[in-house]
């Protein structure tokens, strides 16, 4: 679904991702760990150029993203993001802020998107709190309301950064579990994380980056059970 040729990218004279090659493909749940400034962000943010590449290519289901004919737009439609700091609409109420895309975007009547808002939010137990403002409601409600907005477009793929890393260590748990429940139903997730628990437990690809390149990449067995460089042993024995 996803497939990544020899990616580059330099901020001004420091470059960050130094050639990353590898392809994502459909019901992959894949984590992404690594230490902080390795460019784990950066890789995320450029598989939908929220970065755009220096230079390499980004392939989304055969449409090369790079090529400048290519209408993002459309792509962002496919590929859901959740980010660390849940980037809800402060002045939307939540089933506002879930039926934005889908009708702005002209992908759903507001009838339809309004009964798919309440449909999410069932799932995550949250119908309660439809009219009520992202202020009201906890970190951990936030953070599932986000996931459930990218949900709202029917994506292919989900990319997460962090999400849960601005959360108090007790809603943790709460957003861990929707995104297990999604990756159990086949949803194809790219996740940044330091849940390592999370990474061994739902991913079925691990992927550690260090100093911008791929410098490991298996199993959670093999990653966690066998890891063959002495940084990412070196990794491990710091966060577990
Ligand atoms: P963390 O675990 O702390 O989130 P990360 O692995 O996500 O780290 P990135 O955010 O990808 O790391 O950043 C990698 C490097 O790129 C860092 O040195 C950072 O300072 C730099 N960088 C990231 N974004 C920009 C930007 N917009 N402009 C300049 N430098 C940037
Ligand atoms: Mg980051």
């Amino acid at each position: 679904i996803l497939e990544v040729k020899d990616l580059h990218k330099s901020f001004g004279e420091q470059e960050v991702l130094k050639g990353i090659s590898t392809e994502v493909n459909r019901g992959d749940v894949i984590a992404i760990i690594g230490p902080s400034g390795c460019g784990k962000s950066t890789f995320l943010r450029s598989l939908n150029l929220l970065e755009t590449p220096t230079s390499g290519q980004i392939l989304f289901e055969g449409t090369d993203l790079t090529d400048k004919s290519t209408d993002i737009n459309v792509t962002r439609q496919k590929i859901g993001m959740v980010f660390q700091q849940f980037n809800l609409f402060a002045n939307m109420t939540i089933k506002a802020n879930i039926m934005l895309a889908p009708v702005k975007l002209g992908v759903m009547t507001k009838d339809e998107a309004s009964k798919k808002a309440d449909e999410l939010l069932t799932r995550i137990g949250l119908l309660d709190k439809a009219d009520a403002y992202p202020a009201q409601l906890s970190g951990g409600q936030k953070q599932r309301v986000a996931i459930i907005r990218s949900l709202a477009m029917n994506p292919d793929v989900i990319l997460f950064d962090e999400p849960t890393s601005a959360l108090d260590p007790e809603m943790v748990g709460e957003v861990l579990s929707v995104m297990k429940e999604l990756a159990e139903a086949g949803m194809t997730m790219v996740v940044v994380t330091h849940e390592m628990g999370f990474a061994r437990e739902v991913a079925n690809r691990v992927m550690f980056i260090n100093e911008g390149t791929i410098a490991e990449e298996g199993t959670p067995e093999e990653v966690f059970g066998a890891p063959k460089s002495e940084r990412l042993q070196e990794f491990l024995s710091r966060v577990l």
